[in-house]
């Protein structure tokens, strides 16, 4: 059993938000246009991996312009809007 046994359920209807969440960034960090993405280390952004097993990311920002896009164009190099998370 390794260290991280305790805390990652196999069933993700167990999983919190907070561990669904860190493994959707792992999956994009492995993505060669999110891995780099300044998007990646914001605190508006979401991950998403569809159940084909895409990834996307999401802006949430509450900051960006109406015609702001919920999916910006990536690797998001860099954003008036970024918040460190
Ligand atoms: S605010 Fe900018 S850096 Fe943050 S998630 Fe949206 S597009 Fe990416």
């Amino acid at each position: 059993m390794g260290p991280n046994a305790m805390n990652e359920s196999n069933d993700p209807a167990e999983r919190t938000n907070s561990e669904r969440a860190r493994i959707a960034d792992e999956r994009a960090a492995e993505q060669p246009l999110l891995g780099c993405s300044i998007c990646l280390k914001c605190s508006s952004h979401r991950t998403i991996v569809s159940g084909k097993g895409s990834v996307f990311m999401l802006c949430q920002s509450d900051e960006t312009p109406c015609d702001w896009p919920k999916y910006p164009a990536q690797p998001m190099q860099q954003c008036r809007y970024y918040r460190s998370e």
